[in-house]
């Protein structure tokens, strides 16, 4: 559970510490690492700008590439009742006919399911035990490793010395400022999406996407319930949810009640929550002041659906490797990190976007084209290098004692 904690509190809890470690956005990634950094006996500062706790409640589907993160945080039992393994998936014309359907429980058999979960069900299996964070709680400013703390409205709200800094705030971080890191490398597509929710109506191990000419429907399962994405180009979605819509129902012929429901469930929805289609990937993540991680560092399209797993096989990857490091091997470390885990994170990134080129494209040709050659290409040969990377995880450990192998000062210069 994840308890607001003062400042105060959470300062003193840490002095003691090996490494004192403050995580800048309690989102999946900086949830992930603070949880597994307490789970070694660290007592990192956990702060979040929001006032409270306002997930917003989307779907998330998971890579088994997360399952160890949730092995050494004890809670893998919790997490598999939470979600439910997405064991097919279908894809289906612009029109809406369904042209093909594959095994996902196949391609992956050997290393484990992908999951279904809601974002709020897997904060909650994160924060199985106690979490503290200091919410309405941002970083203003890093100097020298001391980190100056503000409130929502910029007013400061206290300062402390920090080892390790990690900017985890997400796909729009300001703590890539903060740290001086420069712009990240954006895609924009120009399409955006609504997200809601459905029930669903049978076959509740289905996921199912339609990539319409000009709009993009996909339906995801979690435990009881569908998550769906209604996704379109900006202008085009000016009409407004229920609009756009009714507006999709009237450009295909056979979708089902399934699909029909899902349409429905975005018309019902008074707000659903609107995803801006960007990703963001830097290029440095380890730098003078502090490190990115998560979206902060590469945040991505939805194409491929990898960004939370990634999110979280970085941050595993981190308190693994954290594990037996004091503040003088502090710098070898996270460059060893980086340079393990960003060229994992990119090459799902860069599938991502491979994807996005074949999707974000409106014309009836196009879609013909498409469909062509979705029908020749199986979820194995689409999601062929992130089966990949799940099956060649390197092992953070091992990575860890090759650093500290390594002669001091071979990763250069940094305050880390
Ligand atoms: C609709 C939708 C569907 C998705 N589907 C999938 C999927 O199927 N599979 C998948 O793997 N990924 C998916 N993703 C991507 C996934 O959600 C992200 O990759 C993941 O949440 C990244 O985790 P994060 O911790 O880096 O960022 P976030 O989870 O966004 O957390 C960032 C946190 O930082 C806080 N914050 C923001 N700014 C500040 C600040 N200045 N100071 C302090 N705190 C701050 C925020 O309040 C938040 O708590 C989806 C994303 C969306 C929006």
């Amino acid at each position: 559970m994840l308890t607001d904690t003062p400042l105060s509190v959470q300062l003193e809890t840490q002095a003691d510490d090996r490494l004192r470690v403050l995580v800048v956005g309690a989102g999946i990634a900086g949830l992930t690492l603070a949880q597994l950094l307490r789970h070694d006996g660290l007592h990192p500062v956990l702060v979040d700008r929001m006032p409270r706790m306002e997930h917003p409640g989307y779907m998330l589907a998971l890579m088994p590439t997360v399952d160890q993160a949730f092995i050494d945080l004890g809670v893998q039992d919790r997490y598999r009742a939470a979600g439910t393994p997405m064991a097919r998936y279908s894809f289906r014309s612009h029109r809406g006919k369904v042209l093909r359907t594959d095994s996902m429980s196949e391609l992956l058999s050997v290393y484990g399911d992908y999951t279904g979960i809601s974002r709020g069900e897997l904060i909650e299996v994160l924060t199985a035990d106690d979490t503290p964070v200091s919410f309405g709680t941002t970083v203003g400013e890093v100097a020298d490793g001391v980190a100056r703390f503000v409130d929502r409205d910029g007013r400061p709200v206290g300062e402390a010395p920090f080892d390790l800094i990690v900017g985890a705030d997400g796909i729009r971080s300001r703590m890539r400022e903060v740290l001086d890191a420069g712009e990240p490398d954006v895609v924009e597509t120009g399409w955006s999406g609504w997200v809601a929710w459905a029930d669903d109506l049978g076959d509740p191990g289905l996921g199912e996407e339609l990539w319409g000419d000009g709009f993009f429907l996909g339906v995801y399962p979690v435990k009881g319930r569908l998550g769906v994405f209604l996704g379109g180009p900006d202008a085009a979605l000016a009409v407004g949810p229920a609009a756009f819509a009714a507006s999709v129902l009237d450009r295909v012929d056979e979708i089902g009640p399934r699909l029909e429901a899902s349409l429905a469930a975005v018309r019902a929805d008074p707000d659903p929550y609107l995803w801006r289609l960007d990703d963001a990937r830097m290029s440095r993540w380890v730098l003078p002041n502090g490190i990115l991680l998560g979206d902060a560092a590469a945040g991505f399209l939805p194409t491929a659906g990898i960004g939370a797993g990634m999110a979280i096989e970085a941050a595993w990857m981190l308190a693994r490797m954290l594990r037996g490091a004091d503040r003088v091997a502090l710098p070898a470390v996270l460059a060893a990190w980086e340079r393990v885990e960003r060229p994992r994170v990119e090459a799902a990134q860069a599938n991502s976007r491979m994807l996005a080129k074949l999707m974000f494209r409106r014309g009836r040709v196009i879609a013909w084209l498409r469909e062509t050659v979705m029908r020749m290409l199986s979820v194995r040969a689409a999601l062929g290098p992130i089966v990949k990377l799940v099956a060649e995880r390197p092992d953070p450990d091992a990575v860890a004692r090759g650093a500290l192998a390594a002669p001091v000062g071979s990763e250069g210069r940094s305050r880390f």
